[in-house]
């Protein structure tokens, strides 16, 4: 067997242990005689799988109780509408602050259903920055505030959150869920999409504070409301099963393997260091992204010749760096390195940009 570094953005690498524990329980999950796959998802067993998979997930992200874990389908794009459909229902306004593309999608979609402001862009400088914020351009009244915490594709972070004060703030976290800890209770409501840092496609994560429940536009499609899936526990209809099984392996691997959020956090740094200490010193290569800003799971660099970036992402391929091409905005390469990337991923693709560099600058 040859595994490659996979370095996609996502869906991307799955924690070796996790994939070889469900190669084991493939065809008989602990003695059920059944691989997860085939299970009725009102079955006994799988219960046991999908309780234990949200009191993990509450315990590694410390969720206060006054908060519903869902896990639905539909990836964070539905988010997009669905959050508007049940949060934009009193004044009917909303605050977006426009980071990259994934912000802009929200915000759009989120325009169909009321009125949208938007704070603040980075647009101007291909998203390479994080926009200082002015609260005294919030909307006062508006019924929440929406950012994109980790932009996937232009490998920027918000280090400090919006003071958006009594205005819920909403968070698309799909890129940097369980890569570090997070205050839950400063957010109404965080959504994740599982393909980046949990799990396989298929299943999306919604953290959503009691009092943001209950309030929807009376054209929400019943599979659209909140409420829907938090009155049935996320069992109105067949959830993503075995995505969700593999989150569940994923989060123990986490806790049990790692040893939490804090201990992830600190992996993922020493990660992310090596990469960004490496394009600080460079002559040939160069992260596009201010330092204050740097997000610690998606990397974009080049070389500022895209005949040079090209020739670069065709050896790395050959050597086993896979999906190391960058986004078509930004050009030359992007290096996401999620909680499964192993630090000698990152070393060795170092090592690799050293030596091109060597031949080639
Ligand atoms: C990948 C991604 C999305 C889109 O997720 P889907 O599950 O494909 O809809 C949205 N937001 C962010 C930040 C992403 O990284």
């Amino acid at each position: 067997m040859n595994r490659v570094y996979n370095f996609s953005a996502g869906p991307s690498m799955l924690p070796v242990p996790v994939l070889e524990k469900a190669a084991a329980q493939m065809l008989d999950y602990e003695g059920s005689g059944q691989s997860v796959m085939e299970m009725s998802h009102r079955s006994k067993v799988f219960g046991t799988i999908i309780e234990g998979a949200e009191a993990l997930i509450r315990e590694l992200m410390n969720i206060p109780d006054n908060y519903k874990v869902l896990f639905l389908q539909g990836g964070a794009s539905s988010q997009f509408a669905m959050v508007p459909m049940n949060l934009m229902t009193k004044s009917g306004k909303a605050d977006y602050v426009i980071t990259g593309q994934w912000a802009k999608k929200a915000y759009k979609e989120a325009s169909r259903y009321g009125n949208t402001n938007v704070v603040a862009s980075s647009e101007d400088k291909t998203f390479s920055y994080i926009p200082k914020l002015d609260p005294s351009t919030f909307t006062k009244d508006a019924d929440y505030f929406h950012i994109c915490m980790n932009n996937t594709i232009y490998g920027t972070v918000y280090h400090e959150l919006p003071d958006t004060g009594d205005v819920p703030l909403v968070a698309d976290i799909s890129s940097c869920i369980l890569s570090q800890p997070i205050d839950v209770s400063k957010f109404g409501l965080l959504y994740a999409g599982a393909q980046k840092n949990m799990a396989p496609a298929g299943l999306t994560v919604v953290i959503i504070r009691d009092d943001l429940i209950g309030n929807a536009m009376d054209i929400t499609p019943t599979m659209f409301n909140y409420q829907t899936h938090a009155d049935n526990g996320s069992m109105f209809n067949t959830p993503p099963c075995y995505t969700i099984y593999i989150a569940k392996l994923v989060m123990e691997w986490i806790k049990n393997d790692i040893g939490g959020l804090d201990a992830m956090k600190e992996r993922n740094e020493k990660k992310a260091k090596i990469l960004y200490d490496f394009l600080d010193t460079s002559k040939l290569f160069k992260g596009t992204v201010v330092p204050e800003d740097r997000s610690l799971m998606n990397v974009p660099f080049v070389t500022g010749n895209s005949d040079m970036d090209a020739q670069f992402v065709a050896e790395a391929t050959k050597k086993g760096f896979a999906n190391i091409k960058g986004h078509r905005t930004v050009g030359g390469m992007r290096a996401s390195i999620y909680n499964a990337m192993p630090i000698e991923g990152v070393e060795a693709l170092v090592k690799f940009m050293a030596e091109f560099e060597k031949s080639n600058g």
